[in-house]
């Protein structure tokens, strides 16, 4: 392996060892949010299953009211209604209309729906229509238009979101066979930190990483197991690892993988399975740590994230995040990249891909861009804080002009 490797290298080299868990399980629709799809599901009706109205109105045979071309008002029958749910039952025939309802099935014979706001005048026997005022085929939602029986609704791999859930409970699905949650075990490394509740002798830190590390875990939808703070202590290290490595999938740990710091971290991980440490091209996170560990007959994959605060969101954002995913079993999962105008200019060093904490800005033309913040240093978590999106500086690119476009990655969607 390469001294420094490029972000996109790493993240190949990671994927390419990863073997995604296999074990399933059924769970009920409310309890499948956010997790992980383990079949193709192959839908079993028509949605719709009826031709049905996609507007309150007169359902009738396009044919009876002539073309646009000629004048004076066409009058057609109501001969019954139609509401959604309840259908009419009769055939339509020539100067016939329905009342129909938004959502009814459209009766047999007739082709088309007129508005009710598009008819001149109604009674409850009859309407005056203009002619020609819609065409066959006009405000129908056609049988299957959503999914037809047969075809493939979801894919396996889909992480489910709420349009999903939905989706399934459109086909009359109860319950869907999901992955198993990935099993994440974390911890922080570093002699200086000090728990929550605990006291803040000099020269020490509050552990902020642990927290961050589960939060960011929970998002993902894994089961984070939260192995404590670990001190700089060979023994330490090698007993969290082991107990990693019987209870968890993987396990990510923050800080230790540093120059100096690596030395016993090294010779430990190397005891207990294959372990690369690397020097990434990247900026915050340049130091991290792969591979697996084994310990009693188990096993995890290895996740040494350095330990500043910045440093430690960004390589779990951009490098951990998607290989925890693909763990899981999740497919097409990447975070999506948006491209924005950049306000103000940013000093960059071709050479490495740079992460810069940025906030999007709107300006009264209803056009975006994106700021980056003055304060970049990968120990200052509130920068984190006030962002609301990550500028993604490719490796190869240099200074950024003002209002020149940059990669966006934001923190939160939609969905
Ligand atoms: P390290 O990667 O262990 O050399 O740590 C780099 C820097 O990050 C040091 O200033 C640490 O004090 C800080 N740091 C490491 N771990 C944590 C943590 N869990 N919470 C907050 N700061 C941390
Ligand atoms: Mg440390």
């Amino acid at each position: 392996m390469k001294q420094v490797l490029r972000v996109d290298e790493a993240k190949q080299a990671i994927l390419q060892r990863l073997t995604p868990i296999a074990d399933i399980e059924r769970v009920e629709l409310r309890a499948a949010l956010g997790r992980v799809l383990a079949e193709d599901i192959v839908s079993p009706i028509d949605v719709p299953q009826h031709d049905n109205s996609a507007m309150d109105g007169y359902a009738l045979r396009a044919q009876d009211i002539g073309s646009v071309a000629e004048t004076g008002e066409i009058a057609l029958r109501v001969v019954g209604e139609a509401f959604a749910g309840r259908p009419y039952a009769g055939m339509l025939g020539a100067g016939e209309c329905v009342l129909i309802t938004t959502g009814a099935v459209l009766p047999a014979g007739c082709d088309c729906v007129v508005p009710q706001e598009l008819v001149s005048s109604a009674s409850r026997e009859v309407i005056q229509v203009a002619p020609g005022i819609v065409k066959a085929g006009a405000n129908c939602r056609r049988a299957g238009e959503d999914l037809r029986a047969g075809s493939i609704a979801l894919s396996a791999g889909k992480v489910l979101r709420p349009a999903d859930v939905g989706l399934l409970a459109s086909l009359g699905i109860a319950a869907v066979a999901v992955m198993r949650r990935l099993r994440v075990a974390f911890f922080s490394t570093g002699d200086e930190l000090r728990s929550l509740g605990q006291d803040l002798e000099p020269g020490c830190v509050y552990d902020s990483n642990r927290t961050t590390l589960h939060a960011m875990l929970s998002r993902l939808g894994v089961e984070a197991i939260d192995l404590g703070v670990v001190r700089d202590d060979p023994a330490a290290l090698q007993a969290a690892l082991e107990r990693a490595c019987v209870e968890a999938d993987a396990v990510v740990t923050s800080g230790g993988v540093s120059v100096g710091a690596a030395d016993y971290t090294r010779e430990v991980m190397a005891r207990m399975g294959e372990v690369e440490f690397w020097k990434i091209a990247m900026r915050p996170g340049r130091p991290m740590a792969f591979g697996r560990v084994n310990a009693l007959g188990n096993g995890a994959w290895l996740f040494g994230l350095p330990g500043n605060p910045v440093a430690v969101m960004v390589s779990f954002y951009l490098i951990a995040r998607d290989a925890l995913l693909h763990l899981a079993g999740a497919r097409g999962a990447a975070l999506p990249l948006l491209r924005i105008p950049c306000r103000g200019t940013l000093r960059k060093k071709p050479g490495r891909t740079e992460f810069q904490r940025g906030v999007l800005v709107h300006d009264g033309e209803g056009s975006s861009g994106v700021r980056a913040f003055d304060e970049q240093g990968s120990g200052i978590l509130r920068s984190m804080s006030e962002a609301n999106c990550i500028i993604v500086l490719e490796h190869d690119r240099g200074d950024v002009a003002d209002g020149e476009n940059v990669g966006v990655i934001l923190f939160d969607g939609l969905v």
